[in-house]
C-alpha cells in the first residue's frame, strides 16, 4: 500500500545553470521561517542583476537559481512571530 501526500506547488521561472537562459519550471511552495513571510507574486520586475544571474558573472551564487527580487503581491503565509504583516496584506519589495 502506498501513501499519497498533496504537495503544493507553483511556477517559478529559474535559471537551471550558467548559459541555459530562462526556463518555467514547477516548484514547491516553500514554508516561510520565523521572522519571515510567503508572497503571492503578482508582479516581479526582472533587472540588470537578474542579467548577471542568466549570464553567470555574478561570483558564488548557487544554481538553479530563481532571479527576480523586486516583486509586488499579497501575504500568503506567516512565518512563526510575525506580527507586523497580516495576510492578504498587498506589499512590495524592493
Ligand atoms: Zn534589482
Amino acid at each position: 500500500m502506498s501513501t499519497t501526500v498533496a504537495v503544493a506547488t507553483m511556477k517559478a521561472v529559474q535559471v537551471s545553470r550558467v548559459g541555459a537562459g530562462l526556463e518555467i519550471v514547477e516548484r514547491e511552495v516553500p514554508e516561510p521561517g520565523p521572522g519571515e513571510v510567503r508572497i503571492r507574486v503578482q508582479a516581479c520586475g526582472v533587472c540588470h542583476s537578474d542579467a548577471l544571474v542568466v549570464e553567470g558573472s555574478w561570483p558564488g551564487i548557487p544554481y538553479p537559481r530563481v532571479p527576480g527580487h523586486e516583486v509586488a503581491g499579497v501575504v500568503h503565509a506567516l512565518g512563526a512571530g510575525v506580527t507586523e504583516w497580516h495576510k492578504d496584506q498587498r506589499v512590495g519589495v524592493g
